[in-house]
């Protein structure tokens, strides 16, 4: 599945897009990730100038929290997970996915 809200093409692999993801969906404490749907570069902050992190390829894990980054803890962003997060000013909207698709 691709993400819903990007805010960029990746700087690193250059194929995939860096997708708006919220994790911890089911907590108190929600929090956004930023990750390549490519090469699963994760930045904890909307700007891919900022620090990279690859997890585990085997066992892929949010640097925040730890749940598995692929499991239902976490989910592409919506709009209304964007502005929750505070991150809607660095959607990128000529790389927003198709609502159609
Ligand atoms: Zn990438
Ligand atoms: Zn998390």
């Amino acid at each position: 599945m691709l993400p819903q809200f990007s805010i960029d093409q990746c700087p690193l692999c250059k194929t995939g897009l860096c997708g708006i993801r919220i994790c911890g969906i089911h907590t108190d404490t929600p929090h956004g990730l930023v990750v390549c749907d490519e090469c699963e570069a994760i930045w904890q902050q909307p700007d891919t100038t900022s620090e990279h992190l690859y997890p585990d390829s085997e066992n892929a894990r949010c640097p925040i929290c730890e749940a598995p980054l692929w499991g239902d803890a976490s989910r592409w962003a919506t709009a209304d997970d964007c502005r929750a997060l505070g991150w809607e000013q660095a959607i990128n909207e000529n790389l927003n996915a198709d609502p159609e698709a």
